[in-house]
């Protein structure tokens, strides 16, 4: 069994905590960042993990890329119906990356600016892209990723789940191998926190998910901010 750390913070300038999580067994992880007006980003990301955990608990495991992306799919539908019943959920909206364990195979689905990575040998790998119009930039040659991480801009997506009918789902799997620490996490992490220092305090911290969000505080904390640390034995 992996060995799992997980936390959530309101950070230090916002009033609510837009972002929801969810471990679900076996070994599956969710972080949802939701956006929106009001309580409705709260709506969106606690949407996404509900429909997520019951899509998958009338699915027998294991759950590859293809049914984690189906879940997604699902949720955008569901979060688009209910914003359009409703005038004040209208625009919302959220992220979702997913990332489910089975043997020795890792796989994954993702929509929007939240995070995979991948700590394996002292290396952290982003395994995921950011769909967000200054990764765009970035990979056009017109921006580097310290430059993007900072820019005013950095914010703005090109997709989220529950907003537009047509997605498209970012997915993979990968072989897993000993001693391979995920982290799944919001922006409020990685735009507070670079890559090194996050490798770092995953190789050095006893409760890995309490010292990022420990981090982001100290950086700023200017967002909602959640980690979802899994280790492989
Ligand atoms: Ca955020």
């Amino acid at each position: 069994m992996a060995k799992i750390f997980k936390a959530t913070h309101v950070g230090k300038v916002r009033q609510n905590n837009e972002d929801s999580l969810i471990v679900i067994e076996p070994e599956t992880f969710v972080v949802a960042d939701g956006m929106g007006g009001a309580s409705a980003g709260e709506v969106a990301s606690q949407m996404l993990v509900e429909v997520v955990k019951n899509f998958l608990s009338e699915t027998p495991a294991p759950w590859d890329e293809n049914i984690l992306a189906k879940a997604i799919h699902l949720a955008n539908e569901k979060i688009l119906n209910l914003a359009r019943q409703n005038e004040e959920y209208n625009g919302m909206g959220t992220t979702a990356t997913i990332l489910s364990l089975d043997g020795t195979q890792a796989y994954f689905a993702h929509v929007g600016d939240s995070r995979l990575y991948l700590l394996r040998n002292k290396v952290l790998k982003q395994m995921t892209e950011d769909h967000s119009y200054v990764e765009t930039l970035v990979r056009r040659g017109e921006l580097t990723e310290e430059e993007a991480r900072i820019h005013p801009m950095k914010n703005v997506l090109i997709q989220a789940v529950g907003v537009i009918p047509e997605i498209f789902v970012d997915m993979s799997n990968f072989t897993t191998a000993k001693g391979d620490l995920f982290l799944l996490c919001t922006d409020g992490l990685t735009n507070m926190v670079d890559d090194a220092t996050i490798a770092e305090i995953l190789q050095t911290a006893s409760e890995p998910a309490d010292a990022l969000i420990e981090a982001a505080l100290q950086a700023g904390g200017k967002d909602n901010v959640t980690v979802i640390v899994a280790g492989v034995d």
